[in-house]
């Protein structure tokens, strides 16, 4: 179940910080490591600081969008101390954040989103995230460093499947019953957007609109069966696709 526990780091320039990511990973039974368009990698300086971990850096993915890197999850959480910008539901305690994401994990992976070392995620970047969570800190110097970071989320994750309710054996739930992956929203959001166009709800591209019924949806958190009505519903809206 731990290895559908993703670490995502985005644009990482300190390839010393990928190494440490990984040891810190490592260290709470986390294997799973992507990395979206890192400055140097592959590179020594990862493998230096990865010290026991490097079996981990070697397997790590690197992929060229934090789209890409989290298409199949279906819950994904950006790591940001800065205060919420978007409406998107935030776990202001990382103990609630690693119940919600081993709990989810159990049938579907999941990723947690780290950001850059000098300007953290962009808020393009935050609103491809499901979740946000903050690492409680002095308030006059709360950022930690980019691996410091990954170690108390993974901490906190490891503690929470250490203390997961025990359940001999779980039957997979039904595909219906569980959340969408973010490219099944992502697709439903694009067709909700056409909608809206073709429609003349909006009359030009509006991304704040867009940005909140997102953030909506994230809080209704649908399932995949919910999720494929709307999808229905808005294919009946459709101009041009109706039988009568
Ligand atoms: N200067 C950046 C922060 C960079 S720290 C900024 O102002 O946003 C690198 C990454 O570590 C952040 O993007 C975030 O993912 C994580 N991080 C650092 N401190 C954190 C905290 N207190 N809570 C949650 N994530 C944190």
């Amino acid at each position: 179940m731990l290895h559908n526990i993703h670490i995502v780091l985005v644009q990482t320039y300190h390839p010393g910080n990928i190494g440490a990511s990984a040891r810190a990973m490592k260290t709470m039974g986390l294997t799973n490591l992507v990395l979206v368009n890192p400055r140097r990698f592959p590179d020594p300086e990862a493998s230096r600081l990865a010290a026991g971990a490097e079996d981990i850096v070697e397997r790590a993915r690197t992929v060229a969008s934090l789209a890409d890197a989290v298409g199949d999850c279906v819950q994904v959480v950006g790591a940001s101390a800065r205060l919420r910008s978007l409406p998107l539901p935030h776990f202001d305690e990382p103990e609630a954040m690693a119940r919600a994401v081993v709990e989810r994990a159990e049938d579907d992976p999941v990723a947690l989103v780290f950001g850059r070392e000098r300007f953290g995620l962009t808020n393009d970047e935050i609103r491809r995230c499901t979740h946000q969570v903050s690492i409680p800190a002095n308030p006059d110097y709360g950022i930690l460093n980019l691996s410091q970071a990954v170690q108390v989320l993974a901490y906190e994750t490891f503690k929470a499947w250490r203390r997961r309710p025990a359940s001999d054996y779980r039957a997979p739930r039904p595909t219906g019953e569980r959340a969408p992956t973010r490219e099944q929203l992502d697709h439903f959001h694009a067709h909700l957007a056409r909608v809206m166009a073709a429609s003349g709800f909006l009359t030009q591209p509006h991304a704040r609109t867009e940005a909140q019924l997102q953030a909506l949806f994230a809080r209704a958190q649908p399932s995949r069966k919910e999720l494929s009505l709307l999808r229905g519903l808005l294919r009946a809206l459709e101009p041009g696709r109706h039988d009568d």
